[in-house]
This record gives structure tokens, C-alpha cells and sequence, in this order.
């Protein structure tokens, strides 16, 4: 193959082949410039005459079977505004040892691949891989749009084995992540209004979230006009926890027999009922008639779920008052504390009959996000976690 079609073949501007070696598994393509024009890395410029060079080697696309370098002279130059300074070439970053394009092959791959995996696909050190992802990414999502956020969810997750939190915030109607924060403080919250601004933050009309003081504060401060919505996935997941410390303090009262059957019930209380195997559903019935207050607690759990289904506000205020007074009735600490929160905080959940805000959309972001600790989080860096969290909900 000639130089020449060598040179259309790699379609770069400004350079042109003139000698290819290989070495190993390796392909040198040797470059010379075409013309005598280079671009200040600062102000981009453009002067005729090169201060000194050096040479340098870019790796670019692989070539057939082979890692291939470009190799080239890099000008430094005298800019009139900046003095002198590095030129910058039109297809690689100031910097770089990647030409532009095999930068953007990498983060390619690392969105559907661990970076371990892209490493070895490639031939690079993982902390390149890494470090050449979260460039892309952060260039990506340096200019968040905030135009048109009306329906949000608020949420946190825990990262450092659940010592430490982020603030997630989603736009519900598009699926995406707008913004995360460190902490779950009011003031991470209030970073987010900060950073979207006061008459974005009066434009939206709802926000699905936990019954979390620190968040409702904020919310109150800086978006007065948005309904607060506390769903379903959240509620019932406490109420799951209250079921656990009940089931607790039974098995610490009970007797020897009584031990044998609320010992391993755990998945049995918390689970849906058409999950149940069987074996399951005896030992779970069994369970039921041996113990009143848990009886009590796992019919109440079912009853609750029905308050998502309400259709207006005035049912739900009324089913709601029905519930807590049958749970007060039971006279148990732990499900009397339960009942007198939801009343305390029951403007957001009867807001659900007007803004019926899907629960499993919400379970299955926590769900993917999961997914995105378990691939991004071993490298300890937390800018970049969250940068892929981002590029997890496009
Ligand atoms: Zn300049």
C-alpha cells in the first residue's frame, strides 16, 4: 500500500505518511506536517513559525491487529498574546498520548463495559481507561440542562459500606439524573436549588422524596410551590424495618416453642405473598395464628399499600385516618411510633392521588445504580462514580 492511500485511509488534517514500521504487535506510522500553520493551545491562534519541537507518539485507532501509534514532531510556539506555548493539534488534546478519536473509542466502550474489561480490550492501564472515561464524562455533563423540570424524585444512596451518602436528584418525566451531591444534609439539597436557580426551582410542581426532614426543609425554602409526594417504595421499605424490630422483640419475649417458629421468618413477613413457595405460606400461616401483633403488622402492611391507590385527596385523608387508628389500636410501640409519623407527615402522602408518581420507576434507578457501585465504585474516586451514575439515566 502507498504512503498515499495509508494517508487517506487515516483522514487526519494537516499531516500525511511518510513511513510505517512495525515492531511486535505494534504499527509506527510516521507523520510529516502538511504547510507550516500551528494553533496556540491557549487562544488558538494560528502562527506560521514553530518555536522548537519534539517528537511525540499518539496512539490512535488499532490498525488490522496491531496497537498503532502516530509518531510526530510537537511544535511549541511564540503567540503573540501568550507567549510561548504548546500547539495545539487538531486531532488530539493539548497533553494527550490518544489521539481524539481513540479517546472517544475508550469512553465508548467504558459505557457498556467495567474498565477492567475495556483495559484488557485495549491494552492500557486501567487508571488510563479510567482517567480518559471521566474526561469524556465530565466534558459531557458540563453544561447540565435545567430547562424544563417539573416532576423530580429525590433520593439518597450510600457508598463506603453505607458510612457515607450522595443525594440523587431525578427528573421523573424523562428518567434522568439532573444533579447528585455529596451528603444528604439540607445543604446538599440546597446546592441543587443554588445551582438551578430561584425561578426554576418555583417552576416545579412536585417531588417524590422520603419522609426526611433535612431534604423537606430545603424543599420548603427554595421550591414553595411544589406538592410533596412520599412514595410508596419509600414508605413501605420503613415500614418493612418496623415489621423486622417487632419481629424482634417477639422472639425475645417468646417462649422456647414460640422462638422456633418467629426464628428465619423474616422473608416471610416482608415478602409479597404470591412470592411465597408452598412450605413457605404453611410456615408463614403457622407463624400468623401463634402471634397476634404480628398477625397485626402483616395485615396492616398489606392494607397500607392501598393508600397509593386512593383517587383523591378526601379518600386518602380518610383511609389514612382508618389505618392509624387500627394501628394505634394494637397498643405496640413500635407500630404506634409508625402510625403517628405518617400522620405527622401526611400532606405528602395523600399528594399522591394528584400526582401519582411511579414508585418502581424509582426502584429500578436504585436498582441500576447498584449496579453502577458495584462497577465504578472499587476505583474509590467519587467524582467519577457520580459521573457515571449520570451516564446511567441518559
Ligand atoms: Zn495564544
Amino acid at each position: 500500500m502507498s504512503n498515499d492511500i495509508i494517508t487517506q485511509l487515516l483522514n487526519l488534517p494537516q499531516v500525511f505518511v511518510n513511513k510505517i514500521d512495525i515492531v511486535g504487535n505494534t504499527t509506527i506510522i510516521y507523520l510529516a506536517r502538511e504547510g507550516s500553520n500551528f494553533a496556540c493551545s491557549c487562544c488558538r491562534q494560528t502562527v506560521s513559525q514553530g518555536y522548537d519541537c519534539r517528537t511525540q507518539y499518539l496512539r490512535d485507532l488499532s490498525c488490522f491487529a496491531y496497537n498503532t501509534y502516530l509518531c510526530l514532531d510537537k511544535f511549541r510556539i511564540y503567540c503573540p498574546s501568550c507567549g510561548v506555548r504548546v500547539e495545539k493539534l487538531a486531532f488530539a488534546r493539548v497533553f494527550s498520548h490518544h489521539t481524539t478519536r481513540f479517546e472517544d473509542y475508550v469512553s465508548k466502550l467504558c459505557s457498556i463495559l467495567p474498565v477492567s474489561h475495556v483495559a484488557e480490550l485495549t491494552n492500557l492501564d486501567w487508571k488510563t481507561v479510567k482517567e480518559i472515561d471521566k474526561r469524556y464524562l465530565e466534558e459531557k455533563f458540563s453544561h447540565p440542562d435545567y430547562s424544563s423540570l417539573k416532576i423530580l424524585a429525590i433520593d439518597e444512596i450510600s457508598y463506603k459500606s453505607g458510612h457515607k451518602y450522595l443525594t440523587v436528584v431525578l427528573d421523573l418525566i424523562k428518567t434522568k439524573v439532573v444533579w447528585v451531591g455529596q451528603g444528604r444534609g439540607k445543604e446538599t439539597l440546597d446546592k441543587f436549588f443554588c445551582e438551578i436557580g430561584n425561578d426554576k426551582a418555583k417552576q416545579i410542581e412536585a417531588i417524590a422524596t422520603d419522609m426526611w426532614d433535612p431534604y423537606l426543609a430545603s424543599i420548603c425554602q427554595h421550591a414553595p410551590f411544589a406538592k410533596v409526594v412520599f412514595d410508596k417504595f419509600h414508605v413501605i421499605a420503613e415500614y418493612s424495618r418496623m415489621i423486622d424490630k417487632v419481629r424482634n422483640e417477639e422472639y425475645r419475649k417468646a417462649s422456647e416453642s414460640g422462638k422456633k417458629v418467629i426464628a428465619g421468618s423474616k422473608y416471610l413477613l416482608l415478602a409479597n405473598d404470591k412470592n411465597l413457595g408452598k412450605n413457605q405460606k404453611e410456615r408463614l400461616k403457622e407463624l400468623l395464628s401463634v402471634n397476634e401483633i404480628l398477625s397485626t403488622v402483616y395485615i396492616l402492611k398489606d392494607e397500607l399499600r392501598m393508600l397509593w391507590q386512593c383517587g383523591s385527596k378526601e379518600e386518602a385523608t380518610s383511609f389514612l385516618v382508618d389505618w392509624v387508628g387500627k394501628a394505634i389500636a394494637s397498643s405496640n410501640e413500635e407500630l404506634c411510633k409508625f402510625a403517628k409519623k405518617l400522620m405527622r407527615y401526611s400532606y405528602g402522602l395523600v399528594n399522591h392521588a394528584i400526582y401519582p408518581i411511579n414508585s418502581a420507576k424509582l426502584e429500578g434507578v436504585n436498582n441500576k445504580i447498584k449496579v453502577i457501585k458495584r462497577r465504578s465504585y472499587g476505583f474509590h474516586d467519587i467524582t467519577y462514580f457520580i459521573l457515571k451514575i449520570k451516564q446511567g439515566f441518559p
